[in-house]
């Protein structure tokens, strides 16, 4: 028997994505996480004979966009969602880190082009590289390290990994893949193994969904609640219909321009540069834990807003709620939650993961 860890470059899998779409032939195509460590094992296994392979634990390491700008927010809770179903549903060891975008929009083609801005990733190449050598180093931990890469920066890690005595099988995109990797004659000693391109396992790797009803946790849903969807909630998460969300964007653009706040205006400049030396410093400020109380709010907008214990409020719509109905809201009710963007230029902040406070009992 062959202990696998299996490692995955996250980040990297993620803008290769429209690559293996391209690939398929499928603009929707999916990895099914559920299934990739199963499928990399059961290639691996091809070289091993007879032997068999155990998968011993299954890393993602990637990141998430904080203190973005709020008309981003739904494409931004899609990716937290999926980093949680794969640590709920298929006990994925994920590790994230957050890239800071000073208010930006997270997508480049939806920021001024003369925004110098670049968003800067940190840590997750390094965190991955560490993780693999780690476990190299345990006696026992694992047999055979199997990595989903592309970037040329593991090479060293690799070669590493392999002087410690273990096995290295490379699974990676072609056209995504340092030519290192894809070398036949691995002049680099980066593999065990022959390459495992993503590629040619697609038709194994697919994501097929099953159409099913599914109920509205809407407070603002007319109608039958059962709706027809693809979607598959987590276990304890709100789903809604796309009626609800079209509802909810309008509550929340409602909102915005109450709270006199015009997403189109310039930023200061002077600010600009001052937030960018922070973030060279590395003194980069979110997803803080916070408590508060429910200030105000507005029942049927679907909307309120939380004084927090720094003496800011914060906004907070329906869909930041967990385990917590809002129905059940009262003005005065004591919260926890975390902060999704500072307050800035006289913008006011806003809530995430708002549920109820939870009383330290030392
Ligand atoms: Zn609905």
């Amino acid at each position: 028997m062959s202990k696998i860890m299996i490692f995955i470059d996250g980040t990297w899998l993620y803008s290769n994505s429209a690559r293996l779409c391209d690939s398929y032939g499928d603009p929707d195509f999916r990895i099914d996480f559920g299934k990739l460590p199963h499928v990399l094992a059961s290639e691996v296994s091809r070289h091993l004979g007879p032997n068999e392979v155990d998968v011993i634990r299954t890393y993602l390491f990637g990141s998430y966009a904080a203190n973005y700008d709020l008309r981003d927010e739904d494409s931004v809770n899609r990716r937290r969602d999926f980093f949680d179903m794969l640590r709920e549903e298929y006990h994925y060891e994920v590790e994230t880190y957050p890239i800071n975008y000073m208010g930006r929009r997270v997508r480049k083609m939806d920021r001024d082009p003369r925004d110098p801005f670049e968003p800067k990733e940190k840590c997750v190449d390094i965190s991955l590289a560490t993780a693999v050598l780690y476990y190299a180093a345990i006696p026992n931990a694992y047999d055979i390290a199997v990595v989903v890469v592309g970037d040329r920066d593991f090479i060293p890690m690799l070669q590493n990994v392999r002087r410690l005595g273990k096995r290295v099988a490379i699974a990676s995109i072609k056209n995504s893949c340092a030519p290192e990797f894809a070398d036949p004659s691995d002049e680099s000693r980066v593999k065990d193994y022959d390459l495992i391109w993503l590629d040619d396992l697609l038709h194994r790797l697919e994501l097929k969904y099953e159409r099913h009803q599914e109920k509205c946790d809407s407070p603002f849903h007319h109608g039958n609640p059962y709706v027809w969807t693809t979607f598959k909630p987590r276990k304890g998460q709100k789903f809604y219909c796309d009626d609800c969300k079209q509802i909810f964007m309008k509550q929340k653009r409602d909102a915005q321009q109450e709270m006199g706040d015009n997403p189109e205006e310039e930023l200061n400049s002077e600010e600009q540069l001052l937030s960018e030396d922070q973030e060279s410093n590395g003194n980069v400020l979110i997803e803080m834990k916070m408590t508060g109380y429910v200030k105000k709010l507005f029942p049927a907008k679907g909307y309120g807003f939380i004084a927090a214990d720094n003496g800011n409020d914060y906004f907070f719509h329906l869909t930041d709620l967990v385990n917590l109905e809002f129905e059940r809201l009262f003005e005065g009710m004591e919260v926890d939650f975390e902060i999704k963007n500072q307050p800035s230029n006289g913008k006011q902040g806003s809530a995430q993961n708002v549920h109820p406070h939870f009383e330290s009992t030392e």
